[in-house]
């Protein structure tokens, strides 16, 4: 049997073609029908050729939908189901799993290949959460975002340690960022400062919960939060970008004792120790284990609290998959919706 989804042949080269379907390969594995995948701001480091492609590649990581098969020893979804799950598998049972930090789990397998019709998720039962019954159709974007973006914004925001009463700063407003300014305002942020130049998206983080937009970024952005916060810096800052200067803006931004939760893929970020020795600043980031958040964010979002799928500017059938990618290179589209 042969499926079609998004391979990257080579930079900004990504074609929607057939392929081998998957098959359940270990007794842990799931198939999933597909029913929405979505283009990553990491699928662009390869598509922008900053990581190299040397291969061609089945991409998508991000993915919901039904349950079609599941290997002999799954017993905790079965086919039918809508589940969700992280883009990295875990068995969700090791000591780092139990810790809460699935994507470090001692199983890891990251997940690919999701943006296409069927998909193998390994490790089943520890990876895959599902869904309290079938969604309607307007729930499944927000709930194809709490597969990373989404938990990752949540994680971002826990990192930094985000509590009623704090003043956070987002630096970042990509789809991850405005999830974090969505995810600071469930946790009771009294004060949302979102850094952003781009119009649509600083309506799209008002409406998430941003109560005031700093426009400015590198020093200027610095001393424009220092400005806004009498002097002291936030208390959480989330860091969701990857590049050296957002790093340093982040770091910068924070006031002594206060935590940067850093989840953008670091590209070039180099920190000097003496720098951060003298910051008093908490650092903690990384892969978002999404694992973790997925059972009460679904709940979240089941219960129509949280519409994460805003983000979703672009909807556009997997057909049209290099459009997809090309609008969010381009910036055109904040995120790209694919539906198979
Ligand atoms: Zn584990």
């Amino acid at each position: 049997m042969k499926i079609r989804g998004a391979v990257l042949h080579a930079p900004r080269d990504v074609r929607y073609e057939e392929r081998e379907a998957p098959k359940i390969l270990q007794p842990t594995d799931a198939l999933i029908r597909i029913s929405a995948a979505c283009v990553c701001g990491s699928d662009l480091w390869p598509y922008r050729g900053i990581n190299p492609v040397t291969e061609p590649t089945p991409m998508g990581h991000e993915y919901c939908g039904i349950v079609e098969e599941v290997g002999r020893s799954v017993t905790s979804v079965r086919p039918g189901q809508f589940v969700i799950g992280s883009f990295f598998a875990s068995d969700n049972t090791c000591a780092h799993c139990r810790y809460g930090y699935q994507t470090s789990c001692q199983n890891a397998v990251p997940v690919s290949g999701a943006q296409a019709s069927l998909l193998r998720v390994p490790l089943a039962d520890g990876t895959l959460v599902a869904t309290p019954g079938i969604p309607s159709d307007d729930l499944i974007p927000s709930l194809l975002t709490l597969s990373d973006v989404m938990g990752t914004g949540w994680f971002a925001a826990e990192a930094a340690n985000v509590r009623p009463g704090s003043t956070v700063v987002v630096v970042g407003d990509g789809a991850v960022g405005l999830h974090g300014v969505l995810s600071a305002k469930q946790m009771g942020a009294e004060r949302i400062i979102a850094m952003s130049r781009h119009a649509p998206r600083q309506k799209l983080a008002r409406e998430f919960g941003a109560t005031e937009i700093v426009t400015e970024r590198g020093d200027e952005g610095v001393d424009r939060i220092l400005e806004v916060t009498g002097g002291t810096g936030a208390d959480s800052v989330l860091e969701c970008v990857g590049t050296a200067e957002s790093m340093m803006q982040a770091i910068r931004s924070t006031r002594p004792g206060g935590s940067v939760g850093y989840v953008g893929v670091p590209h070039g970020v180099e920190l000097d120790g003496q720098d951060l020795f003298f910051s008093h600043v908490r650092l903690l980031g990384g892969p978002a284990p999404v694992r973790r958040f997925l059972p009460y964010l679904i709940e979240l979002v089941w219960d129509r609290k949280i519409d994460p799928g805003k983000v979703f500017d672009l909807t556009l059938p997997l057909s049209e998959v290099a459009e997809g990618y090309r609008a969010m290179d381009e910036r055109r589209a904040i995120k790209t919706l694919l539906r198979p």
